[in-house]
């Protein structure tokens, strides 16, 4: 289930560098390229769903943010807290459509949402 020419695609064959911290059987987790705190990780299925909305597969989602959960505790971000976000269509910010999660922390969060 590869799409051709999906940045997250290539990220997920290496076929593209990237910083991953993390892996399960189902997501893996790398870096962002484009920071906005100082942990901002990025929760990637292997499989493509281009939007959250495109995603009928349950357990992987649950998988995403246990995996998410996980790799903030690991990284010792869990007490200081940290924020999941999952923009969904272009009027929710998204701008690679490969189904993501990003996982941000290491600095306090301003309290409004976006
Ligand atoms: P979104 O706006 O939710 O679709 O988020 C896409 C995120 O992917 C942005 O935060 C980008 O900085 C990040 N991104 C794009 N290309 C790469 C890449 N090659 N490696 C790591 N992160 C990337
Ligand atoms: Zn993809």
């Amino acid at each position: 289930m590869t799409m051709t020419g999906c940045v997250f695609c290539r990220i997920v064959a290496k076929e593209i560098p990237s910083t991953v911290v993390n892996e399960t059987e189902q997501t893996i987790v790398v870096k962002d390229i484009n920071p906005q705190a100082p942990t901002h990780l990025l929760v990637i299925p292997r499989a493509h769903y281009s939007t959250l909305l495109d995603c009928g597969d349950d357990a992987l989602l649950a998988e995403m943010m246990a995996t998410a959960r996980d790799t903030a505790q690991k990284l010792g971000i869990g007490k200081s807290g940290f924020r999941l976000v999952v923009n969904t269509n272009e009027g929710g910010g998204q701008t690679v459509f490969h189904l993501h999660m990003h996982l941000l922390g290491g600095r306090a969060l301003a309290g409004r949402m976006g």
